[in-house]
């Protein structure tokens, strides 16, 4: 008989999620119907179990990265605050992302020419494509091109070549610490097309407001344009994660859609969280955090 999966994050049929640097003091947990997978891959802790409430969920480094349930939330925030802030989106790339969700979401644009992803990790991809088959569908479609490697050198070779660039990285701990560095938005500009438009995952205001702050800062360095939005979602660390939505474009309104190609219907039928007033009211900043992040 084969023996049953354990993890070390797994204790009495709970998983917990700590980290004394990121989230001291605090743990979510999820209660455990089964363990899937177990693998240390070239480059981080890779866990993924079946949870009696949340679904299937994607742990890397013992961090949740997305669960069947709520992916939805952060998935399509990430997505469509970029891609309907720009003028004519037609070439896209997401660097991380590997569980595909992203890519998903940017392929129910019909503008939508050239879905690009980089994610460092292969591992993810395959575990994604097997246990979490609802987000990484997009692997199939003829739009979809896959690369292999680092982020951070895979966009040194490219210069205004995309429309739109979302980075939905892990952590700032471990292989996506560069991308959260002032270098990494420096490049990222560089990649974008004239009027092109980048959001990146920016960690939880009641957590995080020093790298938050500072990534505020960097991006109004490089962007004329750099905004921080938000969405709520159970699973991630204190409920919810914010993303910075920036633009090439100095006269770019990034706070509410430019362009809006869905009818109701088309958004009741295919979004579970974004909307046109949702988009605008994620910019919408709790009074500690716009004193923080939108003081002039
Ligand atoms: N939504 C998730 C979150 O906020 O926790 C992130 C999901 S996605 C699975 C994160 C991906 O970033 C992982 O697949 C990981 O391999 C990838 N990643 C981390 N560092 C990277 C790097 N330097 N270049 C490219 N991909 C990277």
């Amino acid at each position: 008989m084969a023996q049953e999966l354990t993890h070390p994050s797994i204790k009495n049929g709970w998983f917990a999620e700590t980290s004394d640097t990121m989230w001291p003091g605090q743990a979510m947990s999820l209660k455990v119907e089964k363990v899937l997978h177990v693998e240390q891959s070239k480059y981080q802790d890779v866990l993924v179990f079946k949870s009696t409430n949340y679904g299937n969920v994607l742990v890397l480094d013992n961090c949740i990265q997305v669960t069947e349930r709520d992916e939805f939330a952060y998935q399509e925030m990430i997505t469509h605050l970029a891609v309907n802030s720009h003028p004519n989106p037609r070439r896209a790339l997401v660097i991380g992302g590997g569980d595909g969700g992203v890519l998903r979401e940017l392929l129910k644009h019909e503008s939508i020419e050239e879905a690009w992803l980089c994610d460092i990790d292969e591992t993810v991809i395959e575990v994604s494509k097997k246990y979490l088959p609802e987000m990484a569908k997009s692997y199939a479609d003829p739009r979809v091109h896959v690369h292999i490697g680092d982020g951070f050198k895979f966009l040194a070779e490219y210069q205004n070549q995309f429309d739109v660039i979302i980075t939905d990285s892990s952590d700032p701990e471990g292989p996506a610490e560069v991308l959260f560095q002032k270098p990494y938005f420096e490049l990222l500009k560089n990649a974008l097309t004239e009027k092109g438009v980048i959001t990146t995952q920016a960690e939880n205001i009641y957590l995080h407001m020093d790298i938050i702050s500072k990534l505020k800062q960097d991006c109004s360095e490089i962007f004329p344009v750099a905004e921080y939005a938000y969405t709520m979602i159970p699973t991630y660390p204190s409920g919810s994660i914010g993303f910075m939505v920036c633009s090439k474009d100095p006269n770019a309104v990034v706070n509410k859609p430019i362009r809006f190609e869905w009818t109701d219907e088309y958004v009741r039928k295919n979004m579970k969280y974004y909307n046109a007033k949702i988009h605008e009211a994620s910019f919408v900043l709790p009074t500690f955090a716009d004193e923080v992040l939108n003081k002039k």
